[in-house]
């Protein structure tokens, strides 16, 4: 049968490694290429930002000069979904509506509200999986009907199944030949991609990560002319504070579908074979993209899997309700300069290194600000370029240890981790200029110079940059005793994961990190004798100030 096909992009904003596009053109005699910019929806299920909109707009620039070299174009339109496809159906004769399977709830609801107009019209859907290497639903089944919920088991269920099927050829121009444009007047100013200003908003930040297939694929191409780098990669050992991203940068990229994972993955697989030596999953980069793959297999078969109430894998905490800090830590000015900078890096540039990520989702949760995971996730949805429904929830769920991680009593320390890798401190120079004079003994922990070192630094802690909002040594202690509760509280009643072999990337990072972890001797000392009532939860205790800290040196 010959079709007219509206082929609706969603992710997947590509011409390679597009199973559904081009299984779509194969049954078609007219196809519309189509992005609809739902506001309502990308704003308030997605939680977009200004950057990601500037991403996504690039990436459709991007994709409509691909489809208009092989002779179609994109038809970008506004309004709702659904409200919009009834519509179009009708106006261009459509018989057929393709798109790519998605995970999440809310692309899944909008699959149903499809299949609903489809049998209402008597439509055919065509609908292939794309944006990970396998059918997650496969893992699951593959699993007795539930997602493995550690990295160890996953593989597991992978050697079963096999290798994740190789990518299918690129779209090409004789696959849109018989596939005419329609005809319509004043079709440029209508379907044509808007700008950031068309749709009213604003962002005076640098471009480093533009949008689109063909950036994504210049990228992709760079790196595998460093073949030795690319099967070597060892994650826990890549600097979470260099100028330049020391891993791939494809995140912004893999997460919107502008490159594909199965792509990436199969080139990986080519070069290590070909290697005398390469790393290994969880800490290569195959190891990186599994991971990607384990989190969208747990979201899929997880209820609330964004939420912590409702959700049966995430210990319930009771974290403080502390607008003012949580404000602090997502404006930079939680007063430790390794936090700060690399808050500054996430909103100046939408993209920072994991480790980083891992530095400030502790610091906001289980190790300084016992603050909900989910207000982080929140900030970072807004701000990550490649932010991520199934990755950045169990990302956060992993590092504030309410599922997933067990090694709680490893809490990151906001000053001695990012020395480690920059004791020079140019990333914090770079990030917060304010401190950029101070000598490097100092520059993660300005409040301890003395007044004429501050005086000539330019700088005046509590004037031009905050004191440190917590002493560390405390908080992490009361946070440690803390969960400890939640831990032997739930220990019945969450679904924790307990594979206490697992996880050799965190044992890696272990190892590098020198045991940031806490003293069990404080540690003991610090939870004999509080956290009895509930009352001790919701207020923050500060017994020091910065004085104190300043007098007894202490805040590592
Ligand atoms: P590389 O190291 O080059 O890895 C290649 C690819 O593997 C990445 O592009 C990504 O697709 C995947 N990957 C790498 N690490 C992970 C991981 N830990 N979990 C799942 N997939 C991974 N990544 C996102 O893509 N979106 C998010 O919203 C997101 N939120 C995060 C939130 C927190 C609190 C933390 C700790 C991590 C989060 N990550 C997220 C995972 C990870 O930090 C980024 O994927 C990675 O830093 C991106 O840089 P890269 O492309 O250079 O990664």
């Amino acid at each position: 049968m010959s079709h007219r096909t509206i082929h609706l992009f969603r992710k997947g904003l590509r011409l390679h490694d597009n199973p559904t596009l081009l299984g779509a053109l194969a049954s078609s005699s007219a196809l519309f290429p189509v992005y609809v910019l739902d506001r309502t929806f990308l704003e308030g299920a997605m939680g977009l930002g200004p950057p990601r909109w500037r991403f996504i707009l690039q990436s459709l620039e991007d994709l409509d000069a691909r489809l208009r070299a092989l002779g179609s174009r994109l038809y970008v339109l506004r309004g709702s979904t659904t409200a919009l496809l009834h519509d179009l159906v009708t106006r261009w004769g459509v018989t057929q509506i393709s798109y790519d399977t998605e995970v999440e709830p809310y692309y899944t609801c909008m699959e149903r509200e499809i299949q609903a107009l489809a049998q209402e019209r008597g439509l055919q859907t065509y609908t292939r999986v794309s944006h990970t290497l396998y059918d997650v639903r496969r893992i699951v089944k593959a699993n007795g009907g539930s997602p493995p919920l550690t990295y160890k088991k996953f593989l597991h269920v992978l050697s079963v199944l096999g290798e994740p099927e190789e990518p299918v050829r690129d779209v090409s121009a004789e696959d849109f030949l018989r596939c005419s444009p329609p005809v319509e007047p004043h079709l440029e100013q209508t379907y044509s991609v808007p700008s950031l200003a068309d749709l009213g908003l604003e962002l005076e930040t640098e471009v480093l990560w533009p949008g689109g297939e063909t950036h994504a694929l210049q990228k992709l191409h760079k790196h595998f002319q460093s073949q030795g780098w690319v099967s070597n990669v060892s994650k826990a050992r890549t600097v979470p504070n260099s100028l330049l991203p020391s891993t791939t940068g494809l995140s912004p990229y893999l997460s919107l579908g502008c490159l594909s994972v199965r792509t990436f993955y199969h080139r990986l697989s080519s070069v290590c074979a070909q290697a005398k030596n390469h790393s290994l999953p969880p800490v290569s980069l195959q190891g990186q993209v599994l991971w990607r793959e384990f989190f969208y297999t747990v979201a899929s078969a997880t209820p609330n899997f964004t939420k912590m109430q409702g959700n049966p894998i995430c210990l319930q905490i009771d974290w403080y309700h502390d607008p003012e800090a949580l404000e602090k830590w997502r404006t930079a000015q939680t007063g430790f300069p390794w936090i700060d900078a690399i808050m500054t890096q996430l909103r100046q540039e939408g993209w920072i290194h994991h480790l980083a990520r891992h530095a400030v989702a502790c610091f906001l949760t289980r190790g300084d600000l016992w603050i909900s995971w989910e207000e982080g996730m929140k900030v970072f949805e807004e701000l990550l370029l490649d932010a991520d429904y199934s990755v950045n929830a169990g990302n956060w769920m992993w590092l504030s240890a309410s599922a997933f991680f067990h090694k709680y009593t490893r809490i990151f320390c906001p000053v001695r981790f990012g020395r480690r890798t920059d004791p020079q401190g140019q990333y914090v120079r770079k990030y917060l200029p304010v401190l950029k004079n101070f000598p490097s003994q100092y520059i993660y922990e300005p409040w301890k110079a003395p007044e004429d070192v501050q005086l000539s630094a330019g700088c005046i802690i509590g004037k031009d940059y905050p004191r440190p909002m917590v002493c560390h040594t405390e908080a992490s202690q009361r946070n440690l005793g803390l969960m400890r509760q939640v831990r032997t509280e739930q220990q019945n009643t969450a679904e924790l994961t307990r594979d206490v072999a697992d996880d050799p990337m965190e044992a890696e990072l272990k190892h590098e990190l020198q045991e940031e972890e806490l003293l069990e001797g404080a540690e003991q000392h610090s939870t004999s004798k509080r956290f009895s009532s509930d009352a001790d939860h919701k207020s923050r205790p500060c017994s020091w100030t910065p004085e104190t800290l300043q007098l007894s040196g202490e805040v590592m």
